[in-house]
């Protein structure tokens, strides 16, 4: 396995070099929330743009929703999350802090998995094994907590209607289903994605951005003949490892495990979970669900409109899609990419610590380092800067020694440095040095762009 970084090294790192901050610095801080820096708002935007194109744009069986935070409440109901999303919360009875009982089960009671258990089961885990809190002192009894933030539409107090900020992005897939239908005229196999946030009132947010209370996700839902369900979801099994791969997550760390039948969520009849080797152990990175047509026909029920798909070769044939779920969190996946790309090697007795991003994850494509801050070299690296600009998202740096641009430029893993020097204005050309073999190319300026053409490749 490759060099594992820690938690706090990759956080310094992003705080440092402006991936990620902690929320609300200046009025000290808001537990569990971030803020993305430069670097990270690129990097978070290259990540989803690469995951639309890849899934909308370049599909003729995929289409784009963007649905709205805000819904109605009774959309919660029918999708069972009023009732079931849930987490088993006991309190310390002394200081009255909050934890997942599951969580404290498995870190307290060896080979021992909590997740999914009932309430009862989980009580009599913690009384047979006398479980403490994390501070010595007594538990409460668990209770079911549920996750959805509530808040209010409406002016004054008294007149306020409850609504929940959404906890997952896909009930807006379903609740459309019938206008996207309607209006794309797809055919089935045919899918809707969405990229947007979510919201969880978590009892034990934390490990940087792996779990915090607002995050985005990129969900898909799938919509197939009930018979043909399987093929599908082998088939979306393979495309979310293959994207994992192309955006530079370690495959060594990477796994696909099958959740046990009598732990599946309540509206999956299968579910995959892709799991990562975070430093802090292995967790969901990814799931993928079979919703079967739970969700389109629990809507139908409580909406009282036909969210039915009518066979194009047979009018009187009437079906419920069943649908796969591919869903996939932003921040996790921002966090994946971000350990598995760190890398440190040792040069010339000193440690290089480098971001291996492939070239379209990376928050620059190109950096522009004039080699001093005399005009006329500032003027030819400008026109440099211009040209490559044009088609790439370029860092230009002319402050400090040159081997310390280097080093920044290699931290926040942008995979080409052209250095404009003396010898650039007589012979018209510049160097380019590769972050990841640190080779150093001669390249003429009129050439650059057909260059990095080929060989960025983006
Ligand atoms: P976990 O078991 O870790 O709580 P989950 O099974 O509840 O996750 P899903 O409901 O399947 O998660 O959500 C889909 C994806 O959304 C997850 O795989 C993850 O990438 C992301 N996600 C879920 N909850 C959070 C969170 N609190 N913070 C950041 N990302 C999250």
């Amino acid at each position: 396995m490759k060099n594992i970084v820690t938690i706090e090294k990759i956080s310094n790192l992003a705080k440092k070099r402006g991936f990620v901050f902690a929320g609300s610095e200046i009025y000290g801080g808001l537990a569990n929330s971030w803020d993305y820096g430069p670097l990270g708002a690129q990097l978070r935007k290259n990540i989803k743009s690469d995951w639309w194109h890849r899934v909308v744009e370049s599909r003729q069986d995929m289409v784009g929703l963007d649905g709205s935070i805000l819904m109605n409440p009774k959309i919660w109901v029918a999708s069972g999350h009023v009732d079931s999303f849930n987490d088993p919360l006991v309190e310390d009875k002394v200081t009255h802090k909050r934890y997942r009982a599951d969580h404290l089960i498995e870190e307290n009671v060896e080979g021992v998995n909590a997740d999914g258990m009932s309430i009862k089961e989980l009580n009599k885990l913690i009384t047979d094994n006398k479980i403490k809190s994390p501070d010595g002192n007594d538990l409460t009894k668990v209770k079911t907590f549920n996750l959805m933030f509530e808040t209010g539409i409406g002016i004054t107090e008294g007149e306020k209607s409850s609504v929940y900020l959404r906890p997952e992005t896909a009930q807006a897939i379903f609740v459309n289903f019938k206008q996207v239908l309607d209006s794309s005229r797809k055919r089935i196999p045919f899918g809707i994605a969405q990229i947007g946030k979510a919201f969880r009132n978590e009892i034990t947010p934390g490990n940087f951005i792996f779990r915090t209370l607002e995050f985005e996700q990129m969900e898909i839902e799938y919509f197939v003949e009930s018979d043909e369900w399987e093929k599908h979801f082998k088939d979306w099994s393979d495309w979310m490892s293959e994207w994992a791969k192309s955006i530079g997550i370690d495959m060594d760390r990477f796994h696909a495990k099958d959740i046990p039948k009598d732990k599946l969520a309540h509206y999956s009849n299968k579910t995959i979970d892709f799991e990562f080797d975070f430093p802090f152990g292995c967790k969901e990175l990814w799931g993928l669900a079979y919703r079967t047509d739970f969700d389109l026909k629990n809507h139908t029920k409580h909406s009282g409109q036909q969210l039915v798909y009518t066979d194009p070769n047979d009018n009187t044939r009437k079906i419920v899609p069943h649908v796969i779920e591919p869903s996939m969190g932003v921040d996790r996946t921002l966090l994946a990419v971000m350990l598995s790309c760190y890398d440190e090697e040792e040069v010339n007795g000193e440690v290089r610590v480098l971001m291996r991003f492939p070239n379209h994850i990376a928050p620059f494509h190109i950096a522009v380092l004039p080699l001093s801050k005399k005009p006329e070299l500032q003027s030819v690296s400008k026109e440099v800067l211009d040209l490559v600009s044009e088609k790439w998202v370029v860092d230009y740096d002319e402050t400090q020694s040159i081997g310390k641009r280097y080093r920044r430029q290699d931290e926040i893993g942008t995979p080409y440095c052209i250095t404009v020097d003396f010898d650039t204005l007589d012979d018209k050309s510049v160097t380019i040095r590769d972050r990841d073999t640190m080779k150093q190319n001669r390249v003429k300026i009129t050439d650059l762009q057909d260059w990095f053409g080929s060989i960025l490749n983006i």
